[in-house]
């Protein structure tokens, strides 16, 4: 047996009071957030050195008695946001140190972003409750029951008012050998994934394309009215719940393709996604794939986990897309929204995705 980590997340229903006491606690622990952000930022510029987080934790500590509506909040919670802020430099670093672009320095948190607080322990549950700190027993809907012991908490709300819990639970797995063979994986816009074998391609779905035609009128309705009038409000909060339906609706695609793949498979080779993303030129079309593939391939690799499957991300450059897979020749002239084409050198027809996701198997080693 080994041990691992899994996620469980369920809908919470907090009354007005406790609606009220949670903002409360998201709204210190953004402040803290930003005030640490602040000054990570000043001591750069004096010092030309960062801050630690135990140098922060002390001044946090400071910062509560100089403020002392901050101890409102309970104390944990803030800490884990000077954690959070820690990890948002670390992977920053890890980004410019790889030379990935752009390297997105940690910015300060706004109100109107999802709100998210971490209790860093197991919180109480009896029947249908959760005890919060802070907050009190609130309704949680345990549509399914989660294993392990409880290691933390995360209560989100989402931009549409709904409020949810996630638990992180470690849990005792049996340890797997990894079997099966291996395949070679090009993620797209048009077709989701395409594999180096004889798999059918996966396809994205129509009801994703009718939400996102939908999101679009809606944009254009809100676009057309008054700012802040009441239909406004009621349009932007309908852009807000179709953007998490349009989310959750990818989310069971890609738990279904996954859970497939890592099933059947011993290997699965994917190519870095940030290289993907530079050759993609569409503005919208990019930003919401690289959120969407980044997400399948770590699906991919927490389910590998569980059903001994390997995932791999080539991390060479190497432009799979225009290099033929027979011969190794790079086509320089090939465009990009061409599904196929002939190599100009030993004449192979090749089918775009198809050929990039073969390039991805012999990348990694076939
Ligand atoms: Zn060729």
């Amino acid at each position: 047996m080994r041990t691992t980590w899994q996620g469980f997340m369920y809908r919470i229903d907090p009354n007005r009071t406790q609606q009220t006491a949670l903002a409360v606690q998201f709204g210190h622990a953004r402040y803290v957030y930003n005030w640490g952000l602040a000054e990570r930022r000043a001591a750069y510029e004096t010092t030309g050195k960062g801050l630690t987080y135990n140098q922060q934790a002390k001044r946090l500590t400071a910062l509560k008695r100089e403020q002392p509506w901050l101890r409102e909040a309970h104390s944990q919670v803030l800490q884990q946001k000077l954690m959070d802020l820690n990890d948002a430099y670390q992977q920053f670093f890890d980004r410019v140190k790889k030379g990935t672009k752009p390297a997105g320095y940690p910015r300060f948190k706004r109100r109107k972003g999802d709100q998210k607080i971490r209790y860093p322990q197991g919180l109480e549950i009896v029947e249908n409750r959760i005890k919060l700190p802070k907050v009190g027993w609130v309704k949680i809907r345990l549509h399914r029951p989660f294993e392990g012991e409880m290691k933390s908490c995360t209560v989100t709300k989402t931009k549409s008012g709904a409020y949810f819990v996630s638990i992180l639970c470690e849990v005792e797995v049996p340890e797997v050998a990894i079997t099966g063979p291996t395949v070679g994986i090009d993620l797209g816009l048009i077709t989701l994934a395409t594999f180096s074998n004889d798999e059918p391609p996966a396809p994205n779905h129509r009801f994703l394309r009718q939400s996102e035609h939908k999101l679009k009128q809606l944009q254009r309705k809100l676009a057309r009215q008054k700012q802040n009038s009441r239909q406004w409000l009621r349009t932007k909060r309908r852009i807000a719940a179709l953007q998490e339906h349009i989310a959750n609706q990818r989310q069971d695609q890609q738990h279904r393709l996954s859970f497939y793949l890592t099933r059947h498979y011993g290997r699965l080779v994917f190519e870095n996604l940030h290289i993907k993303g530079m050759l993609k030129n569409h503005r919208l079309a990019k930003s919401i794939s690289d959120t969407a593939w980044s997400q399948f391939v770590e699906f991919c690799e927490y389910k590998g986990e569980w059903y001994g499957c390997a995932v791999e991300r080539v991390d060479r450059f190497f432009p799979s897309t225009q290099k033929c897979h027979v011969c190794g020749v790079k086509n320089k002239d090939l465009d990009l929204s061409d599904r196929q084409w002939q190599c100009p050198n030993c004449k192979t027809v090749l089918d775009r995705d198809k050929n990039a996701a073969i390039n991805m198997l012999l990348a990694g080693g076939g």
